[in-house]
């Protein structure tokens, strides 16, 4: 069983193949720019089956072929460890490929079994500084740093997200510092640049929350371009996602 915020088909855009996506409820970060800000509220959700969803996914057949994906994000879906481990291993019994998209905050006992059945782990970096980071989403990243050395040491796939957000996550010498940080791991797939954009600053007037980051610019292609030069160097599949 699993609080659910929302689940949407046929995800091509921001995921590996076509996939199935459950995005969970309950977040335990406070990111300036989050683009799902209802699912930090720990009051509501839909509290949904694990065969419910199976179902679901399985009534996509058609589109799916032989090739079923599916994707849990969030919200934070590491809050939902055990419940996870439940629905990741019926999903792999029925050979469906798993992944997890998540801040990787949180590394313990049960998050290293939901790796065992989690076939691609897709970890946002939002900032490699701490200070910089607990600026942008209110906590550490010590425990993101340590959840991907994890995924390094037991061999686990995994694709970094690194949100470019102007006069926040543009600094060189910090982009310099990730790409040194990722350029030796063996099993990053690939580091995904996501341009900042402000379409959902719609939500958080729905939710009658201040959105802070009115003012900020939306990166240009050129300055994409830039990021994706220095990161490079360092890191052989950089793709810049617009
Ligand atoms: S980790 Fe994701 S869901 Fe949580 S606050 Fe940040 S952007 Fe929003």
């Amino acid at each position: 069983m699993l609080k659910v915020h929302s689940t949407e088909t046929f995800g091509t855009q921001d995921w590996p193949g076509i996939r199935f996506l459950v995005f969970l409820q309950w977040c335990n970060f406070r990111c300036l720019y989050c683009q799902n800000p209802d699912t930090r509220n720990h009051n509501i959700w839909n509290e949904m089956q694990d065969e419910t969803l199976i179902e679901m996914i399985q009534k996509e057949d058609v589109y799916f072929g032989d090739k079923w994906w599916v994707t849990v994000s969030g919200g934070e879906p590491l809050l939902q460890t055990k419940g996870l481990i439940n629905f990741f291993t019926k999903l792999k019994k029925l050979g469906i490929h798993t992944a997890l998209d998540t801040n990787a905050s949180i590394l313990n006992d049960d998050v290293k079994k939901l790796l065992e059945v989690t076939d691609l782990v897709i970890p946002d970096i939002k900032h490699i500084n701490n200070a910089r980071h607990e600026k942008i989403t209110g906590n550490s990243n010590e425990e993101v740093l340590e959840f991907i050395n994890y995924l390094e040491q037991i061999w686990k796939p995994f694709w970094v997200r690194y949100v470019l957000v102007p006069g926040y996550t543009d600094q060189l010498e910090y982009l310099d510092n990730m790409g040194k940080y990722l350029q030796n791991m063996k099993n990053l797939e690939r580091l995904e640049i996501l341009p900042y954009h402000n379409l959902w600053e719609y939500k958080w007037k729905e939710l009658d929350r201040d959105y802070e980051m009115q003012d900020v610019k939306l990166p240009s292609k050129e300055e994409l371009n830039k990021v994706k030069e220095i990161l490079d160097k360092y890191i052989k599949n950089v793709y810049v996602r617009i």
